[in-house]
């Protein structure tokens, strides 16, 4: 098996930031080197990649992508192999994408579907959650067979999307109840969809058709009932684990670190578009192209909604970061579900409810993550941890992932702090979409190169990895718990 050796960068994990030399062999990594020892052990590594005044990162773990979704009568632009392939450009080495059973459809062919999607083309490994978009007693025993057969050990809920995946709270009860018996967590998209479809078709008929009313009629005290609701369902369910997905809004976060405080298995993640972005600069921008951040939940107001005042007080944002580096939220996902403006996000000029919902961001995560510790919300190891570590201690991969350890899979991110990245469809992208969701960012660092799993994908600005080489990880159940 070919080696290789890092050497010369400072490592980077949740603990702190050393500096140490990385010999991998074959698919693995096998020690952590002083600087210099590996010359003094006679080690002669096929191949030495110098990192001096580079990071050495473990590879970044997306736990929440859509690639091939179907959705609004289209799907997410992003297959298996180009969606795969723009993680690897953005120093992502394992996706986790929502394998997807809708109602009346049966889970294990859902499963079979998207197997039939990945295998094969993936650039880097890969996992899934499974989406049950209809509960019942045949849903429900395949959320068991999955967590103890087929390595998927979360599943997906939605309190919103009524007539396409939408579960009531009855549905949602007895999921939780399955799941805590088999030890599965629950994943919930928590926004009141009820009564979303009600502000959704009031503004219709005032004649509110642009894509800004996509965010005004999701308010955020939807999300944070929503939030509530499935954290008081988790617990009468026997205190399953729960993990709220995209959370979006100060008002939500608020229910969840009351019930982290409480000492409940409750868990959430953020993306970067919720940290990022305002309504104003985004859907708010004038004619039809504020379509491009419709996703849900919605980019929220610069400040909190005007008519939903007495959170902290520095808007949404604000509430983000903070809960961000206080550990009230865990991970940094992206919610990667992309959708071309052309014959796409088209399908909803004249009416912002029928726009595909999502975004694309797969490859700018680390970046933009990174870009909140030049600005002085994260620390270094709390980069790492937010984006790579924990995303595998929450679902049931590590130490195979997420962390830069002997016996660990050799998936590695060498950053370069001292050169920028410049995003934009004509300049940093990689994703099959006819726009770029983060148009004109810039980013103070780069990826300079990705190993996944001993095989260098990413190196001097050149895609060197290959579809198929990434594979199917079954996960265990979750190593995260309180
Ligand atoms: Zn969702
Ligand atoms: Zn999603």
């Amino acid at each position: 098996m070919a080696t290789t050796l890092i050497t010369n960068g400072k490592v980077i994990s949740p603990t702190g930031v050393q500096p140490i030399d990385v010999l991998i062999d074959g698919e693995k990594i096998v020690s952590l080197l002083s600087p210099g020892q590996a010359a003094g052990l006679g080690i002669v590594a096929d191949k030495v990649i110098d990192a001096t005044g580079k990071f050495v990162i473990p590879g970044g773990i997306d736990v929440h992508t859509h690639f091939e979704l179907p959705f609004g009568g289209t799907a997410a632009s992003d297959t298996f192999e180009t969606g795969t392939r723009a993680a690897a450009w953005g120093g992502v080495t394992t996706i986790v994408d929502m394998s997807l059973q809708r109602y009346g459809e049966n889970v294990l062919d859902g499963l079979a579907t998207w197997h039939a999607k990945a295998e094969g083309n993936c650039a880097v490994d890969y996992a899934f959650h499974q989406i049950v978009g209809g509960v019942d007693e045949e849903s429900l025993k395949a959320l068991t067979y999955l967590t103890e057969n087929e390595g998927i050990t979360s599943f997906k809920l939605f309190m919103a999307y009524p007539g396409v995946f939408y579960s009531d709270d009855g549905q949602i009860l007895r999921a939780m109840q399955t799941a805590a018996d088999c030890g599965a967590m629950i994943m919930m998209h928590a926004e009141n969809g009820m009564a979303i479809d009600v502000l959704v078709q009031q503004a219709l008929a005032r004649g509110e058709t642009d894509p800004k009313y996509h965010s005004l009629t999701r308010p955020s005290p939807l999300e944070a009932e929503a939030t509530h609701r499935a954290i008081v369902l988790s617990h009468v369910a026997g205190n399953v684990p729960l993990y709220i997905v995209h959370m979006s809004a100060g008002d939500a976060l608020n229910e969840l670190a009351a019930a982290r405080h409480q000492g409940r298995n409750v868990f959430a993640e953020t993306c970067p578009q919720y940290l990022w972005m305002t309504l104003e600069e985004t859907l708010g921008r004038p004619g039809f192209e504020g379509a491009k951040w419709v996703a849900s939940p919605p980019i929220r107001s610069r400040d909190h909604d005007p008519d939903f005042v007495g959170q902290m007080g520095h808007g949404h944002q604000g509430d983000l970061w903070k809960g961000l580096r206080m550990n009230e939220l865990a991970i940094v996902s992206t919610d990667h579900c992309p959708f071309c403006m052309k014959d796409q996000k088209d399908l909803g000029l004249g009416n912002f409810s029928k726009i595909p919902n999502g975004m694309g961001g797969v490859e700018h995560r680390m970046e933009l993550i990174y870009q909140g510790v030049v600005t002085g919300e994260l620390s270094l190891e709390r980069w790492v941890e937010t984006c790579c570590t924990t995303p595998a201690r929450m679902f049931g991969m590590y130490p195979q992932k997420g962390i830069i350890a002997p016996g660990a899979d050799a998936d590695v991110v060498v950053w370069d702090p001292d050169t920028k990245t410049h995003i934009g469809i004509n300049a940093k992208h990689h994703m099959n979409m006819d726009h770029s969701s983060w148009e004109g960012y810039v980013i103070d660092g780069k990826v300079d190169t990705v190993i996944s799993r001993g095989l260098t994908v990413i190196e001097n600005d050149e895609y060197t990895g290959r579809k198929g080489h990434g594979k199917y990880i079954k996960r265990g159940l979750s190593q995260y718990l309180v």
